[in-house]
């Protein structure tokens, strides 16, 4: 279980995991919240009264059993708030509605080959707008925006057919916040993705793993503690460009045998003519082990999730390559979860992930750069009044 902290300054990580709580494990009673999370019964009536009192969750009255109060207990209000995910790829822009339960309401996708940033943001703040339209003004919480990563790395983000060409220099998250007003933040999609299968895929047990984005190139994000790790600038175990092929193929960021040249839909297009799809998995077989046991001994994660846009057919003729793994830190003999496990989040898993990103953000702000600014100073946070949401 996720654990909270009994630490005054903890109140937003409180909030977020309560929350959390209440919509995976819901209704629950105040006394099996503080069990779940480890809090004091008083500090979880003081967070919940206050999510109450929001609108977040929903208190229902005990059922009388036998002798004695009821407890009441409290359930997740779907329509206590909603938040919009946009996903910027190289193919357009889409657009989702996500209520607090983290159902999508509404889907938009608009077809647009190497759009530049200025159409993108004038069509972002199209679609936002229509996605706030249809959920109640004064219950939207803000917009989450995921790009495919690595951000802002000359070589590796604007050049090739995997990166978004003539993005070179835009501030990305600047620009959103203009465009939109609302809070809004900035991910790269594979962290979005690996959110939303934290939050409504494996992530529901697991609270370490490591998420494999295999799409156009190749991504990943590790989940630690039951958070995003971003590193400095939001790229941490961004794995594409791990060299891992000594002289392999050339890669557009300069080096030789990058991981994405082989394990990608980029990959799998390019080569699959040439030598079928049998004969791709074949030669991609060794890189993709070479892959987990690398993710393996860097982080130590209870699992290795192989997660993107790939379809699922694809997905799990390369889960069926991992069914024999070279030695790693992961051998061990009380492994409980298998070294690797499909995502169970779908197609939507990156718009979802953006949408709740936004939620979770507003909800238990960090003090990271990209999130600055964007929840000071916004008249819609939920939080605002009580000053509780500038405690990072
Ligand atoms: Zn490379």
């Amino acid at each position: 279980m996720l654990k909270g902290t009994n630490q005054e300054l903890g109140r937003p990580h409180n909030r977020r995991i309560v929350l959390e709580t209440i919509r995976q494990h819901g209704p629950l009673s105040r006394a099996q919240i503080a069990r779940h999370v480890g809090l004091t019964i008083q500090t979880v009536s003081t967070i919940t009264s206050e999510l109450h009192e929001r609108g977040f969750v929903d208190l229902q009255p005990g059922v009388p059993k036998g002798r004695g109060f009821p407890a009441p207990s409290l359930e997740i209000n779907p329509d206590g708030g909603y938040a919009c995910g946009v996903y910027v790829t190289p193919r357009g822009v889409e657009a989702g509605l996500i209520d607090l339960s983290g159902k999508v309401l509404a889907h938009e996708a608009v077809d647009a080959p190497q759009m530049t940033a200025d159409a993108a943001f004038a069509r972002i703040g199209d679609l936002v707008e229509e996605m706030v339209a249809r959920c109640p003004r004064d219950r939207f919480i803000g917009v989450g925006m995921a790009m495919p990563g690595p951000f802002d790395i000359e070589s590796m983000s604007f050049v090739g057919p995997t990166t978004m060409e003539g993005w070179r220099g835009v501030d990305v998250h600047e620009r959103l916040q203009e465009a939109v007003p609302w809070p809004a933040f900035v991910e790269v999609d594979s962290a979005a993705a690996a959110h939303c299968e934290r939050l409504y895929g494996v992530g529901e047990e697991l609270f370490n793993f490591y998420y494999l984005y295999l799409g156009v190139g190749l991504g990943g994000c590790v989940i630690y503690d039951g958070q995003v790790v971003r590193g400095a600038w939001g790229n941490a175990g961004e794995i594409g460009h791990i060299p891992l092929v000594p002289d392999g193929d050339p890669c557009p960021c300069g080096n030789r045998g990058c991981l994405e040249r082989y394990l990608s839909l980029e990959a799998h297009a390019r080569r699959t003519p040439i030598v079928g799809e049998a004969g791709w998995l074949e030669e991609t077989a060794p890189v993709l082990r070479s892959a987990i046991v690398t993710i393996e001994n860097l982080f130590d994660p209870e699992t290795i999730v192989l997660g993107g846009f790939a379809p699922p057919e694809l997905r799990l003729k390369l889960l069926a390559l991992t069914a024999e793994l070279p030695n790693s830190l992961a051998s061990r003999q009380d492994r409980v979860h298998p070294r690797v496990m499909l995502a169970r989040c779908g197609a939507d898993a990156v718009l979802r992930g953006a949408a709740s990103l936004a939620i979770t953000e507003v909800l238990s702000p960090r003090s990271a750069v990209r999130s600055q600014g964007a929840t000071g100073g916004a008249a819609t946070d939920p939080f605002a009044k009580a000053g509780s949401a500038r405690i990072a």
